[in-house]
Order: structure tokens, then C-alpha cells, then sequence
């Protein structure tokens, strides 16, 4: 692993010594928990252990421990685990297994196919690991037990394979909501890269303020990247990176083709686990392979990216970076748009709307037709962008073009 990776907040690096140490001593805990109602599909878990073959060390014993039935049936069925109750938040999950941390070693889920995930180890290694069952058994929601960015602790097998044996809390979880139902796509990222271009295609500001407010949103920090800067005149630029920087946001200035911005642009990323989001052209692959050539990222033509019908995949897979960190960089999630914006928050996420909104006649103000508004005053006599107001509307009304 980099030097530029210990001790950042991607927590992939060990706990401390001490603490390391102290959660050795602690004594182990039985714990109630609850299960789910069918532990598990008998046919499926069979094909899952002939096909990778990995033996799950602790399913032997997970049978002998003490399993008590209260008589209510499959629904109050509980078992005794061994491990800390602790408060696992995203992960779902109320138990925080003890591992053997002198055998398992600490590792990032890169991409998860089906039952098995690709993690890669702190040294980089690569590790094709199936999920320990009992962690499975636990999870309440089985589909997300091992997400794409998590960090697990996994038991090393031979030849590049492994079981998790535990994921550690997540944050900065990105889901999609569909049918009343969370589909986690990746854990643990720290920023969105949003990727517009200067030309070819066009600047589209309210395309960023759309991407800054669903950033905002999943609670990520935005990182604003103006690509392709060798097609146009940089002055022309000027008044469009003065309005989001006095919003307090980075605007970096790049071009993949010159090489312009790419040493910052790699050092915002260095470290941190970024999304990267953006329409399709604007030069996001050819941004990362500058960044690191050895992604290899395939870059499209511009004609090819207006093909319709392609199969955006959603699966998300996390790229190491050679300067430490990752990047999702995922067709499915480039545009950004699988989270709803929800038009009542909208104003709360405009920095330049924020000190006006409660100086409007109304407390309900939505600020697109109401009189008496203080946001359309502030726009009437120029102390907010016209621009960013129009964008505003347009988010409020759900119209994003
Ligand atoms: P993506 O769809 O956002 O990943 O965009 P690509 O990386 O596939 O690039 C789309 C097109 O823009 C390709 O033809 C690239 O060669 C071109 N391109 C990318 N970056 C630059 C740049 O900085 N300057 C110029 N002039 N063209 C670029
Ligand atoms: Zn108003």
C-alpha cells in the first residue's frame, strides 16, 4: 500500500496498536441475535461451496454453539454469536463479529459479483473471497451483506482466495431507492468528482448545479473539474469559476489532452475514494488514465458515446489508484441521476439561496412564482447569479435539462 494511504480516514489501516491490543483482552461476549427467518436456501449454499470450494473455517462450530429455539417458531428464533454489540450503522448489522486479526487481514472490497467479491488486500493484492456465512446469516439484508468499498476483514485461503469474515461500519453509503426497496451501489466514498467539459461538448452549468445538489444530497463532498480547457480561451472561464468559488467550492481546470491540472487533480484524488460523475464525453476516462495511465480506461469517441440503448451497468467497481485512494468510475452511476432530487430540499442546497430563503413573506416560499420572495428580490437587484437561480428553478420544477 502507498505511504500517502496509512492513516487516512478510508480506514483501511489497522486500529491503532493499543486499541488493537485492548480489543484482543476484551472478553468475549454472547450475544442475542436475531435471525432470519430462513438462515438459508439449503440448495443455493451448496452450490456456492462446490463452485468456489473455499471451506468456511466457522461454520463447523457455528452449529455447536448454543442455539436455543424459543418455541415461537422460525421468528423468534435466536442464537448466541460471539462478538460486540455494537452499532454497525449502514451496515445493517447489530453485531460486530470478533476475527482473528494475527490470521484475517484488513482489505477493500473492490467489486462484488454475485457471491463472490474482489478485495483487495492493504499490500494490493488481489483476493476472490466469498462471504463467511454466519455473516450472511446476520445481515438483514442479505443482498448487501459485502457492498462494493467495504471494509472487511477477510481470512486468506490459497491461491488469491479468502472469506470475509467481517465488514466494518460504513459511510458514505451511495443507494438508489427503487420500489421501496435501498439498493446499496458503493460504501465508503468520500467525494464526487464532477466531470463537465469547457467545449465539445458544451459547458452545462445546470447540469453541475444538479450533480452539486445529489452530492450534496448523499452527504459526499463535490469537486468541481472543467475539462477539455485546451479547446477554449480560459478568460471565457472566468466568471463561471468566480461564481462557485465564492460558493466555497474547488474548481479545478483541466485538460487530459495538455496535461494542464492533472498534477492537482491527482492529488485531490490521492487518498480518498472518489465517485466520478459526469455526461457521457465530457473526458472522464481519459481525465483517470492521465491521472494514472495504468487504469487503461477505455475512451470512447465522442460518436460512439451518443449510441442508444447501451446496457448501463450499475454495478460499481472501485479502481485503485497508483497515488493511493480509488475511483468508481461506473456507467450506471456517471450520470449521477438514479437519486432522486426531492424538490422541497433543493433550496437547501444552494449555498447562494440558503441566506435568503427565510426573509421570504411566506414560510412555504418556494421561491418560483410567490411574491414578496427574497430570493427573487436578491436576483432582481443582482446579489444572486441569475444563472444559478434559473438552475434552481429548473431542479425545483424537475426539469434538469
Ligand atoms: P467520457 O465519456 O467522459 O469518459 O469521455 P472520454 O474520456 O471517452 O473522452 C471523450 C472524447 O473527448 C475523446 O474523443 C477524447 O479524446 C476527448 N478528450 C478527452 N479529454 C480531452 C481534452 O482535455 N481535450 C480535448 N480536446 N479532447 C479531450
Ligand atoms: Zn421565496
Amino acid at each position: 500500500m502507498p505511504a500517502s494511504h496509512s492513516g487516512t480516514h478510508l480506514s483501511l489501516a489497522p486500529p491503532a496498536k493499543a486499541e488493537r491490543t485492548n480489543l484482543l483482552a476484551k472478553p468475549k461476549k454472547k450475544i442475542r441475535a436475531d435471525f432470519r427467518k430462513n438462515r438459508s436456501e439449503r440448495a443455493r449454499s451448496d452450490t456456492w461451496t462446490q463452485r468456489f470450494s473455499v471451506p468456511d473455517p466457522q461454520d463447523e462450530d457455528e452449529g455447536k454453539r448454543d442455539e436455543r429455539i424459543s418455541g415461537k417458531g422460525d421468528l423468534a428464533r435466536r442464537r448466541t454469536v460471539i462478538g460486540d454489540l455494537t452499532d454497525c450503522g449502514e451496515s445493517g448489522l447489530g453485531v460486530r463479529l470478533d476475527v482473528d486479526e494475527t490470521v484475517c487481514r484488513l482489505g477493500r472490497v473492490l467489486s462484488v459479483h454475485g457471491l463472490s467479491s474482489t478485495v483487495a488486500a492493504d499490500d494490493g493484492t488481489l483476493h476472490r473471497c466469498t462471504t463467511r456465512r454466519l455473516l450472511k446469516t446476520l445481515s438483514t439484508d442479505q443482498r448487501h451483506v459485502v457492498a462494493a468499498g467495504d471494509c472487511v476483514w477477510f481470512r486468506p485461503g490459497g491461491a488469491g482466495e479468502g472469506v470475509i469474515e467481517r465488514v466494518e461500519p460504513r459511510r458514505g453509503v451511495l443507494a438508489r431507492d427503487s420500489r421501496g426497496r435501498r439498493h446499496i451501489l458503493v460504501t465508503n466514498v468520500d467525494q464526487v468528482l464532477i466531470v463537465a467539459s469547457a467545449a465539445e461538448p458544451t459547458l452545462k452549468p445546470n447540469l453541475i448545479d444538479r450533480f452539486l445538489v445529489t452530492a450534496h444530497q448523499a452527504g459526499l463532498r463535490p469537486l468541481i473539474t472543467i475539462n477539455k480547457v485546451d479547446l477554449i480561451d480560459l478568460a471565457n472561464l472566468m466568471p463561471f469559476v468566480g461564481v462557485y468559488s465564492q460558493l466555497g467550492y474547488s474548481v479545478l481546470l483541466v485538460s487530459a489532452q495538455t496535461g494542464l491540472g492533472i498534477d492537482r487533480l491527482r492529488r485531490e484524488l490521492a487518498g480518498k475514494a472518489s465517485v466520478v460523475a459526469g455526461q457521457s464525453g465530457v473526458g472522464k476516462s481519459s481525465l483517470l488514465n492521465a491521472v494514472d495511465p495504468s487504469l487503461q480506461l477505455a475512451v470512447r469517441s465522442v460518436s460512439a458515446n451518443n449510441q442508444k440503448g447501451r446496457h448501463t451497468t450499475t454495478t460499481a467497481q472501485l479502481w485503485p489508484l497508483a497515488s493511493g485512494g480509488y475511483v468508481v468510475d461506473t456507467p450506471g452511476i456517471r450520470q449521477f441521476q438514479l437519486w432522486d432530487i426531492i424538490p422541497a430540499e433543493v433550496a437547501g442546497y444552494f449555498r447562494d439561496l440558503r441566506p435568503f430563503v427565510h426573509r421570504c413573506r411566506y414560510p412555504n416560499c418556494t421561491h418560483t412564482h410567490e411574491s414578496d420572495c427574497a430570493v427573487k428580490n436578491a436576483v432582481a437587484d443582482g446579489r444572486l447569479d441569475a444563472r444559478r437561480y434559473e438552475s434552481y428553478c429548473n431542479l425545483f420544477l424537475g426539469d434538469a435539462a
